[in-house]
């Protein structure tokens, strides 16, 4: 951003002390990352008190400084912004921010797959345009307004995550960031203890649709039942569905997949062939989000092929990685919900890149009171002919192991409560060049331990 300081005063309509002619760059919110020309926001919580930082700040480079109107002893000779509160005067800035901007915004929710869409869809404008997209996870009512700020002013596309744990959340998120496009990627299970059921969440998601730009067009799950009478409740909203089932309005079909990604054909609104260099169906469902926005601003197929073919996702989602004994390993461990483990499971034993297949399934955390259910349901989708050795690690797998024991020969299952070590022998024994290794659990399993131990 470019603002000046005393425009930035007058958005909040705040008390003010020595605001001079200054430019403003940036917005911080820590010193150890504050750059120079930067606007520091202290926060105030139970164990930290922001404002102790203040000086240092200025000393690392900030032009001012936010001050909460009941701290006491503001630094005189200092330029500050007295605020009531620095999380609303924040969203605050991102709102009248937003208001001036020209850029196309676009809006990403959904229970499984916010991250690699928003990387799809950036992928494949990137080419043609200027995009700036949501910075790893920074998807939250502080982490949105921070992206918004941190848009450079000639941006042509934004791409934001949304995320949420509760009813409310997105619609914050939304009506902040006043999306020309919105997308819901799925339903998972995520979150079901603050939202009652997957209806709940559905509608938690479909809360984006609230924000939207007059004009403006939702992207939604084709192959999830529950958003489709949503949809027609909303008389005037324009819907596209997507999916991999043939009633969404784009499909995907005729997937395949090598080691170098996945070749489809989309079939409804469009006609062509495409290939990503990512793996696994639900992506390539993923991708079909791309190229609906792609295609609503005027991208040709063509030109859609081209840039898809280049696109990659941030780390731990599907990645291919070659360890020691020539082990394939998909690293999928950045984290882990029952739709997700599922959708990696799929993909694993349809793939025909290596016929030894191996998956190290860990705990899948914040379920709820159904979490043993979802664990033990895991059992119906592990077919033991397609899969050789299912290792699992953490308290909650056992649920899954007593499932699965009498389905499963005794040597092609292990489980351990918290032992990586168990794992990485068994690997370092029974695997090598016709193995592929699936590692997918929650982020607190922390499965790229057993990944490390392969590192070449
Ligand atoms: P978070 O809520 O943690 O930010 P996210 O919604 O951003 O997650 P990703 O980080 O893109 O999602 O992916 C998380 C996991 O879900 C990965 O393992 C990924 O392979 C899987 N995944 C991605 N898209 C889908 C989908 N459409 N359906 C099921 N699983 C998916
Ligand atoms: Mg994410």
């Amino acid at each position: 951003m470019r603002k000046t300081l005393k425009q930035i005063a007058k958005w909040l309509n705040c008390e003010q002390q020595l605001v001079e002619e200054v430019v403003v760059t940036g917005i911080s919110i820590n010193t150890r990352t504050l750059q120079a020309g930067d606007l520091f926001i202290p926060f105030r919580g139970e164990k930290t008190n922001g404002h102790r930082y203040v000086t240092q700040a200025f000393e690392n480079g900030a032009v001012a400084s936010f001050w909460l109107k009941d701290e006491p002893n503001p630094p005189a000779g200092l330029p500050l912004l007295f605020v009531d509160d620095a999380e609303e005067a924040l969203q605050q800035m991102a709102s009248a921010y937003r208001q001036e901007h020209s850029a196309t915004f676009i809006g990403i929710t959904g229970s499984n797959g916010k991250t690699s869409t928003k990387d799809l869809v950036a992928g494949v404008l990137s080419p043609y345009y200027k995009v700036q997209k949501t910075e790893g996870n920074f998807n939250n009512d502080l982490g949105l307004p921070l992206t918004i700020l941190s848009l450079d002013e000639d941006t042509d596309f934004a791409i934001l995550e949304m995320g949420m744990s509760g009813f409310g959340e997105i619609e914050f998120l939304t009506k902040l960031a006043k999306p020309h496009f919105t997308a819901i990627t799925n339903i998972g299970e995520a979150h079901m203890q603050d939202l009652g059921s997957r209806a709940g969440i559905a509608k938690a998601k479909f809360e984006i649709v609230l924000g939207l730009q007059p004009g403006g067009k939702l992207f939604y799950d084709g192959d999830e039942p529950l958003l489709i009478p949503l949809v027609t409740e909303q008389k005037d909203l324009k819907a596209i569905s997507f999916g991999l089932n043939g009633s969404a309005d784009i499909t995907a079909t005729n997937i395949t997949t090598t080691e170098n990604g996945s070749s489809f054909t989309v079939e409804g609104l469009l006609n062509e062939d495409f290939f990503i260099s990512v793996l696994g169906s639900h992506q390539v469902k993923n991708t079909l989000v791309a190229i609906l926005i792609a295609r609503e601003v005027g991208l040709s197929a063509e030109q859609i092929r081209e840039a898809l073919k280049e696109v990659s996702l941030t780390n731990m989602r599907m990645q291919l990685v070659n360890g020691a004994q020539d082990i394939l390993f998909i690293n999928d461990a950045y984290n882990a919900a029952p739709t997700s483990m599922k959708a990696a499971l799929q993909f694993l034993q349809t793939t025909e890149m290596r016929s030894d297949k191996w998956v190290v399934l860990g705990d899948m955390l914040e379920l709820g009171e159904l979490e043993q259910q979802y664990h033990e349901e895991i059992a119906e989708v592990i077919d033991g002919k397609s899969i050789h050795k299912v290792c699992l690690f953490g308290p909650r797998m056992k649920w899954l192991y007593d499932k699965l024991e009498n389905n499963l020969p005794a040597d092609h299952l292990l489980w351990t409560a918290e032992d990586y070590e168990t794992i990485i022998q068994h690997l370092r024994t029974n695997a090598g060049p016709n193995s592929i290794v699936l590692l997918k659990g929650s982020r607190g399993m922390e499965l790229e331990n057993i990944l490390n131990a392969f590192k070449e």
